[in-house]
């Protein structure tokens, strides 16, 4: 960690698109409380209280040192009351009796493990902690439930799917990505985005963008790469959205906004040849005993145009917080808009569209 004097709080900057940040936390212990304090006002759908404890895990992030003493984080941006109060019990308790009470709350409990269903927000959690459910395990267990189709393989898959993604499940699968899309298209560029390609080890899903440099565009490439997969079994879910975007369309202003990519949410079935020969190696041995030889892995993947490949790119590495700060660093001090379509200067654009505040 850096020396206290070779950092000067007031130069850090409240947008963390404007600050260092490596993989190394030195603030985890205050970090994991803010975002436990996040989660819980998204699910009170406080967007207000949620950012701004979002904002303060950003920044305690980007710290080269651990905060010991209240002086540590004297003049820094994105430290509002309820921040500091959390700061300081933790200093002096080790822990922090709020977030305490947050981790017990029967609804926190509840919502946490239902948004942890592929499908399920907080609409749906809502929904089913007034029916008086608590779990997921009841929620299985209730057959009166209309289920949507993508909840219904994110209950199917449950535990496969909250075990998190390993890099080299990563590894594995963007090799099964890259070879399937090559057979179609030899000369796509296919990357990882998300978490891996920030460098994480461990992730929920793996994000993949995919575009063919050239002017030449194949709008049937993911339905072909899907066609393929379901002829291999490899496919245990997809949910494929056509592209939505319109050259005249005004960018959106909202900072969370989805883009219009055409994309598919995909579970795919990750094959893992057991390599522990104590018990069974062989493939009778396998079935006699049951023993499940894949994992379902979550997959996202995005087709974009190459010529707005790059903001795709910006975008879906994310962090989320990242991508939200660097379109308010751009609306507030740039005056311009930035989306994962593209890069446009406000002033112009009004010129050429009627403009519309949503
Ligand atoms: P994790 O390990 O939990 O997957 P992650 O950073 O990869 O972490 P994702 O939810 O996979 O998180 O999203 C990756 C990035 O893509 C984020 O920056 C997010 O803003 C962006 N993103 C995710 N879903 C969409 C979407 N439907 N439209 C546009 N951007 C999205
Ligand atoms: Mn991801
Ligand atoms: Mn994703």
């Amino acid at each position: 960690a850096l020396e206290m004097p070779a950092f000067i709080a007031t130069k850090v900057s409240q947008y963390s698109c404007q600050r260092k940040t490596t993989l190394n936390n030195y603030n985890k212990k205050f970090t994991d409380a803010f975002e436990v304090m996040a989660e819980n006002y998204e699910f009170k759908e406080n967007e207000i209280f949620c950012l701004e404890f979002l904002r303060a895990a950003s920044l305690l992030k980007s710290l080269p040192f651990s905060v010991t003493r209240m002086k540590d984080i004297q003049g820094l941006p994105c430290v509002g009351d309820q921040v500091r109060d959390i700061i300081e019990e933790i200093i002096e308790e080790g822990e922090s009796s709020r977030v305490n009470e947050v981790l017990n709350d029967e609804r926190y409990k509840a919502f946490k493990q239902f948004t942890s269903v592929f499908g399920v927000g907080v609409k749906t959690s809502e929904k089913w902690y007034r029916m008086g459910l608590r779990t997921v395990e009841e929620v299985k267990a209730d057959k009166t439930l209309k289920l949507s189709k993508m909840q219904k393989a994110g209950l199917l898959y449950y535990e496969d799917l909250v075990s998190c993604v390993s890099k080299a499940e990563a590894d594995a699968v963007s090799l099964i990505v890259k070879n399937t899309v090559c057979t179609f298209l030899p000369d796509a560029l296919v990357t990882i985005t998300g978490g891996f390609r920030r460098g994480k080890n461990i992730g929920h899903d793996i994000d993949f963008l995919i575009t063919n440099p050239g002017p030449r565009e194949d709008d049937e490439l993911l339905h072909k790469v899907i066609d393929l997969w379901k002829k291999q079994g490899l496919l245990l879910y997809c949910d494929i959205i056509e592209s939505t975007f319109v050259k005249e369309q005004l960018p959106s202003r909202k900072v969370d906004a989805m883009d219009h990519f055409q994309k598919c949410f995909a579970i795919l079935k990750l094959y893992q040849p057991r390599v522990d020969n104590s018990t069974c190696n062989t493939s009778e041995q396998l079935e006699m005993a049951e023993v499940k030889d894949w994992k379902a892995i979550r997959v996202d993947l995005v087709i974009t145009p190459f010529e707005q490949y790059p903001y795709a790119l910006l975008g879906w590495t994310g962090s989320r917080q990242f991508g939200r700060d660097l379109r308010r660093y751009a609306a507030h001090e740039r005056k311009m808009i930035l989306d994962n379509h593209g890069l446009y200067d406000r002033r112009k654009l009004i010129n050429h569209f009627e403009y519309i505040v949503q």
